[in-house]
């Protein structure tokens, strides 16, 4: 029988270290910053005041990377960590993003016409989705209006209404 090493155990062998890891990630990048050889100037103090600003702040870009890197990490472990059922009602920045891209052209159920670069259709909230004349427009950025009252907005609201969800609940419809 083979053990599969899974997300949560290979994170678990960090779990004492992951602080360790990260102060030694930045140690060394400041070590390596000191390291570099002086500018080719007169070394008054306002030239240490400038080398050692611009050392500063190419400490704190360098180590930004793999700051973001064990955050990444350790907000996974927290995540891996919770119950079931906690996990499940769980939405991340990724899905509302991933759920903002859906295209409504797609959640549209009907037909929808291009005319001078928008695409027409009739609203779907309006006399049941007969209505006559089509007020409802999807734009080129992936948003939606509606000119007879209905109002606008991206893939999550449309989903809110269509649905009749909330925020959460539209996100994980159009994710999950
Ligand atoms: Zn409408």
């Amino acid at each position: 029988m083979t053990t599969k090493l899974n997300l949560s155990g290979a994170l678990a062998m960090f779990e004492d270290h992951l602080n360790e890891i990260c102060e030694a990630l930045a140690t060394n990048i400041t070590a390596q910053l000191e390291a570099l050889p002086p500018l080719p100037v007169t070394d008054d103090e306002y030239v240490t005041w400038v080398w050692a600003g611009v050392r500063e702040i190419e400490v704190e870009q360098i180590t930004e990377i793999p700051l973001q890197v064990i955050r990444r990490i350790q907000s996974r472990r927290y995540y891996e960590s919770m119950p079931h059922h906690e996990k499940k009602e769980r939405i991340t920045d990724e899905d509302i993003q991933r759920a903002k891209e859906v295209s409504i052209e797609e959640l549209y159920e009907g037909q929808l016409k291009l005319v001078s670069g928008k695409l027409w259709g009739k609203c779907p909230w309006h006399a049941g989705g007969q209505e006559r004349t089509a007020s409802f427009v999807v734009h080129k950025d992936n948003r939606w209006s509606c000119f007879s009252g209905c109002g606008h907005g991206d893939s999550l609201d449309f989903v809110q209404r269509r649905d009749g969800v909330n925020f959460i609940q539209a996100v994980k419809n159009l994710t999950r």
